[in-house]
């Protein structure tokens, strides 16, 4: 075939430019030889494989875990004009017979398969009768064992290297850390692979930290005033939790759906359907909602609870934003989430080893809660990648907190734990501190004490704080098997001996208006881009509506038919004709032919 993959990439796709490192990654599969791709989630790494795929000669064959997201991929490379079969359990055998004469005739360019059919007795021998142009292992970290989406046949796909010795291996992932990466290559004996790996800053996602203050009201007012109308996932801690949650949103009016574990798995795939085929569905879920959530256009990720690390956190506010238009990483934190993870953590029957490791992981995601420094900036970090600069798309770089010197509250807080006897948690040791004359203070005799009313000084806020950020950063413990007392630490010497100044964030409270305000303004510049007047948005309303009702009449996921971006070209720039409708970018031969009609239509009647 003498196409290139520019050329595919502008008369199929209908895209101007690679992303990223997607032309280099492409020429290599295309010279024949195994790459390890390292991209983060919405990075494009489909195209990496299609595109080989479709200029070499043979099928190319593509191991993917969930059988969801291979429906969804077969229907969009369908919607392309690409031809592409899926074989799995799903099928009846009727249906499977009908892919299998295509394969043999050299029908498909692509074949998504499952990994157990893959490994299916006679399988391989059916794959080394054809020809085949590469394998694409997608989702690679389900070989690890350690990571909670471990696939125990991923272990065996080092087969391929041995049955298909000049086949091309691409294997695909957006998991970060480095151990992981190890263990694909391990496993998956990429040693020879050349390894990319993008940058994995999400520059389109705006991450913010709020301090829970009635955290349904904020995530209320958080939806409401910045993403009305869209797809988001709320994640919470408990199947319990993600339940109220879902019933309190849907009596505001919200179209707010669950997902947990614990569902009958026929309800679990509706609410996903119509989750992914719907448009302003908020799924509230517990981390069991994730994987294979291909679309692209969720606005927002909102954390109720806080994760139990920084990878997790990652990953979950990743599937935010994944058609690269601005979304937003919402999280509500407090002192009582980190003792409920530890609590969590310090009760389950793992090792005392494993536990260790937990907390220290948890440890790291308190502290970007905590930061006050960019946090893209403490992400990337986190991952070995440094980002030179601020971002500007996060609240600590829109909003500098301020800091101030908290030695001597530190002291002083700390010393009144001490002599309460480290068993009284904030409320108790707060009133000691104000000098409140309550009657469990004069039970205890705490107005006796030296330290009874040495903080009139500070509001109760601003101690609640104090304590909350001693916690974080190790200065202070929560009795997490006891009454959740605090208790002095190793590290508490340090600040009682003055060894080591200690710097606080000042606590927005809540009715700080000019942070709201300043966040607002922001994020009204996110919508589309730039500044939009309401024409332009009113028509990107009617081009979202023309698309949901073409996707329920066809029963396609709606970004199937054009994701949100080109939407936003379409009501920018206003196509009159057809012809001006192919240079919008995602509006490909095939589907000008299938939509380009309707949608002009909708432009044209829209004044
Ligand atoms: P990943 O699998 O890495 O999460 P996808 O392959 O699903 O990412 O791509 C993410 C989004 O970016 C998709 O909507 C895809 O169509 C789009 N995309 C991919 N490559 C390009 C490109 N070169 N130009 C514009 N959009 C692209
Ligand atoms: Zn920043």
């Amino acid at each position: 075939m003498s196409h290139s993959p520019r050329s595919i990439l502008e008369s199929v796709y209908a895209y101007k430019a690679f992303k990223g490192q997607q032309e280099a990654i492409i020429g290599h599969i295309i010279e024949g030889k195994d790459a390890f791709v390292l991209m983060p989630t919405g990075g494009g790494k489909s195209l990496c494989y299609q595109i080989p795929s479709i200029i070499r000669s043979g099928v190319g064959i593509v191991i993917s875990p969930l059988i969801a997201l291979m429906q969804d991929q077969v229907q969009a490379l369908d919607q392309l004009g690409i031809r592409a079969g899926v074989l799995n359990s799903s099928l009846s055998a009727e249906e499977a017979k009908k892919v299998k004469r295509n394969l043999f005739a050299g029908n498909l360019d692509l074949l998504y398969v499952a990994p157990e059919r893959l490994l299916m007795d006679g399988f391989l021998d059916m794959l080394a009768s054809i020809k085949l142009s590469l394998f694409a292992i997608d989702e690679a970290h389900c070989v690890s064992q350690w990571g909670h989406d471990f696939r125990p046949e991923y272990m065996q796909l080092n087969v391929l290297r041995h049955r298909f010795p000049g086949v091309p291996r691409i294997a695909l992932t957006a998991t970060a850390d480095v151990p992981t990466q190890r263990e694909i290559v391990n496993r998956l004996e990429l040693s020879e692979a050349k390894i990319f790996v993008a940058s994995f800053n999400r520059p389109n996602i705006n991450y913010r930290v709020v301090l829970k203050d009635n955290p349904r009201q904020q995530l209320l007012r958080f939806i409401r005033s910045e993403c009305a109308g869209e797809s988001g996932i709320v994640y919470c801690l408990s199947r319990k939790k993600v339940e109220e949650t879902a019933e309190w949103l849907r009596a505001q009016g919200f179209n707010a759906l669950v997902y947990h574990a614990g569902l009958e798995s026929e309800l679990r795939k509706r609410n996903q359907d119509k989750f992914l085929q719907g448009e302003g569905v908020v799924m509230v879920a517990t981390i069991a909602f994730g994987m294979g959530i291909d679309k692209p256009n969720v606005r927002f990720v909102a954390h109720l609870d806080i994760p139990r690390s920084v990878e997790a956190y990652y990953q979950e506010t990743g599937r935010a934003g994944r058609d690269g238009l601005p979304a937003i990483a919402w999280m509500a934190y407090g002192l009582s989430d980190v003792v409920v993870m530890r609590q969590l953590i310090s009760s389950s029957e793992a090792s005392d080893e494993r536990k260790q490791v937990e907390n220290r992981k948890l440890n790291a995601l308190v502290g970007y809660a905590e930061t006050t420094l960019c946090r893209r900036r403490v992400l990337l970090n986190y991952f070995e990648e440094q980002h030179p600069v601020n971002c500007s798309n996060c609240d600590n770089c829109l909003n500098p907190p301020e800091t101030w010197d908290g030695t001597i509250a530190s002291q002083q807080a700390l010393s009144c734990i001490y002599r309460t006897g480290q068993r009284f948690g904030a409320a108790h040791v707060v009133d000691v501190l104000r000098g409140v004359e309550n009657e469990r203070v004069k039970k205890f005799r705490h107005d006796k004490l030296s330290t009874f009313g040495i903080g009139k000084g500070l509001s109760k806020a601003a101690w609640l704080g104090v304590l909350r950020q001693l916690v974080a950063a190790g200065y202070l413990a929560v009795d997490i098997d006891g009454y959740g007392g605090f208790y002095l630490t190793e590290q508490s010497k340090e600040i009682l001996k003055a060894e080591k100044p200690i710097f606080f964030r000042k606590d927005l409270d809540a009715s700080t208006k000019k942070a709201a305000r300043s966040m607002r303004a922001h994020s009204a510049v996110a919508k589309g881009g730039g500044t939009l007047d309401a024409r332009t948005k009113s028509l990107f309303e009617s081009l979202r509506e023309k698309r949901l009702a073409l996707a329920k009449k066809k029963r396609l996921p709606p970004y199937i038919i054009f994701n949100d971006a080109t939407l936003w070209e379409m009501a920018t720039k206003r196509p009159g004709t057809l012809r001006d409708m192919q240079a919008i970018s995602g509006v490909g031969a095939k589907k000008l032919e299938s939509y380009g009609k309707e949608f002009l239509v909708v432009i044209l009647q829209t004044g």
